[in-house]
């Protein structure tokens, strides 16, 4: 069959295009818009300004797609329902469902962190069949983006129990914050990745909540990142480049010690064969170290580092697990999109 998945939830704009039989999935097209560029000089997503581009992105990515398939072939449209963005989420379900009716298909919604744990089950090659990853359930889920940090244990590929999330900042919203009190852009995981690299010294920086449960918090050591900033800054009279990279490491290294100190708890007491780290941040080659250095004896999944973002194609292969295991196909009617999750 014939999925379509797309995607709208926040500064990405993704359609993707798949071929599924069975445990075998074909990508046939996988077309991304990213935003980043008009949200840039604000140091952050302006949810209006996203959906705007969505309006425009959305229908040229379909027409790159309709140059060498026949939409009338699609089985079903996969779209990411939230949580997002409300203006870009509209944006997004009023493209699908006028495609949707259309072709007179029926829509899959899916979870935009259900998309982010899929993403691990495939991998970013055009045009082959490949075989659905296996995965040796159960599993524990770390899924670590801009706007959440959770933390599942998983028994199949749809028996998920929340276990724990954040409790004010995500993960990887406390990078993008720590990125802009240093005037490194946005969005900020990558950049200070990247000044990371170059430390020479990391400076302790505090871990709340580390011992209290499985939730996250990440704001008392956002407040004492910009205190440190500022008190380098009374010192030096300026925050040099070398400062730059030792701050960037410290932010860096101290969220990611938080992440798998929450992890290696969960993992003790729900004892699971195997670990995924999925989302924006998985993105991270430090985290991708630190978390495989750390977990020695056990296998820690992440997706390819294309796929770690939002993209169409998680949404596609979200979609066909969902339909697969649930049935789960609704009349564009029924369709509704959630900013967050209640
Ligand atoms: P998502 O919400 O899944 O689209 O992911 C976006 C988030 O991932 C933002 O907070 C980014 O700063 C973060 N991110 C993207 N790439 C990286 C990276 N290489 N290292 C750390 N964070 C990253
Ligand atoms: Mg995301």
């Amino acid at each position: 069959m014939y999925l379509l998945g797309i995607e709208s939830t926040c500064d990405e704009s993704g359609i993707a295009l798949i071929e599924a039989r069975g445990e075998k999935v074909k990508i046939l097209a996988h077309e991304l818009r990213s935003q980043i560029k008009i949200h840039q000089p604000y140091g952050g997503v302006v949810p209006l300004l996203a959906a705007r581009e969505h309006k425009k992105n959305l229908p040229f990515l379909l027409t790159l797609i309709e140059k060498n398939f026949d939409l009338r072939k699609i089985d079903y449209l996969a779209f990411s329902v939230g949580p997002g963005l409300l203006p870009a989420l509209v944006e997004g379900k009023e493209f699908t469902i006028n495609l949707a009716k259309k072709f007179n298909k029926k829509i899959i919604p899916v979870d935009h962190l259900y998309a982010h744990f899929a993403s691990v089950f495939i991998k970013n090659k055009l045009h082959v069949w490949q075989k659905i990853k296996k995965i040796n359930f159960p599993v524990l889920v770390l899924i670590v983006s801009g706007g959440h940090t959770n933390l599942y244990f998983v028994e199949d590929l749809t028996k998920f129990k929340k276990l724990g999330q954040t409790i004010d900042d995500a993960a990887g919203e406390t990078l993008d914050k720590g990125a802009r009190a240093l005037n490194l852009g946005y969005p900020g995981g990558p950049i200070i990745e990247e000044k990371a690299k170059r430390a020479k010294n990391v400076y302790p920086l505090p871990k709340p909540l580390l011992e209290k449960g499985l939730n996250f918090s990440f704001s008392g050591l956002k407040t004492a990142f910009n205190e440190l900033i500022k008190e380098i800054k009374e010192a030096k009279g300026t925050i040099d480049e070398e400062e730059i990279y030792n701050l960037s490491a410290s932010l860096q290294k101290t969220v990611f010690e938080i992440l798998i100190y929450k992890l290696n708890k969960a993992r003790e007491f729900y004892k699971p064969k195997e670990i995924i780290i999925t989302g924006g941040v998985s993105a991270n080659m430090t985290l991708r170290k630190m978390a495989k250095k750390f977990f020695r004896n056990i296998k820690v999944i992440f997706p390819e580092r294309i796929l770690s973002t939002d993209n169409g194609l998680n949404i596609a292969v979200g979609g066909y697990f969902l339909l697969k295991e649930k049935s789960l196909a609704l009349e564009p009617e029924k369709i509704e999109v959630y900013p967050r999750k209640i």
